[in-house]
């Protein structure tokens, strides 16, 4: 595995660390900074309220695994936070982004916000993946509790982040007439893959009920 060393944590771009080479989606750099500053920086703000809706509308009522109403989800991590924090310079992770640099996208983010979803109560969450966050666990072979866990964190993830897209594109598909097509197929899309994710959710969290 790479470490760090003390010269990389100025640099902003992972494709400076020494030894490692990564793949660039070759966008010209008034592409990624924008000819107009003021202008770019409008259109991220923009995008990212709409995102910040869209996240706002796709938040549940109910915790999805005791089915509790509550208003209070937890911030879940999909790999637990400890594992994060073995990998995380001066508190943050390099995104996918850092590699390829998708303009308005983040190369980076902290901790509490990476791999992240909400939709358990903050109870379910503390009793529920308790063998798959106790590091101790991670010097034996994996247990079927722990892969039943650990699944049901990925679908979670998964659930939360198609719940959100669906969200965007039907916000999309109002604002924006002219990708009504564009904006269906993805909508169609996302209500498939929240079909599998939570069929494939539930199989999980009863693999992890029997043997709990
Ligand atoms: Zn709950």
């Amino acid at each position: 595995m790479y470490s760090y060393k003390e010269e990389d944590i100025n640099h902003e771009r992972a494709d400076d660390i020494d030894g490692i080479e990564f793949i660039s989606l070759n966008f010209d750099a008034d592409e990624i900074v924008g000819d107009n500053i003021h202008e770019n920086y409008a259109n991220q703000i923009s995008i990212n309220q709409f995102i910040s809706e869209a996240r706002k509308e796709a938040k549940p009522h109910k915790c999805y695994y005791c089915g509790q109403k509550t208003i209070g989800f937890c911030n879940s991590h999909s790999i637990p936070a400890f594992c994060l924090r073995n990998i995380a310079l001066n508190g943050k992770v390099y995104y996918a982004n850092n590699f390829i640099n998708i303009p308005g996208c983040d190369t980076q983010g902290g901790i509490n916000k990476t791999g992240t979803f909400h939709l358990l109560c903050r109870k379910c969450d503390s009793i529920i993946f308790q063998e798959y966050e106790n590091p101790k666990n991670y010097e034996k072979i994996p247990t079927s509790i722990m892969l039943s866990q650990i699944a049901m964190k990925n679908h979670l993830k998964n659930i939360a982040k198609r719940r959100v897209e669906n969200i965007l594109y039907k916000k999309m598909k109002k604002n924006f007439p002219h990708f009504n097509d564009l904006c269906d197929y993805h909508i169609r899309g996302t209500e498939l893959d929240l079909e599998e994710y939570t069929n494939d959710y539930r199989k999980a969290k009863s693999a992890n009920i029997k043997k709990i």
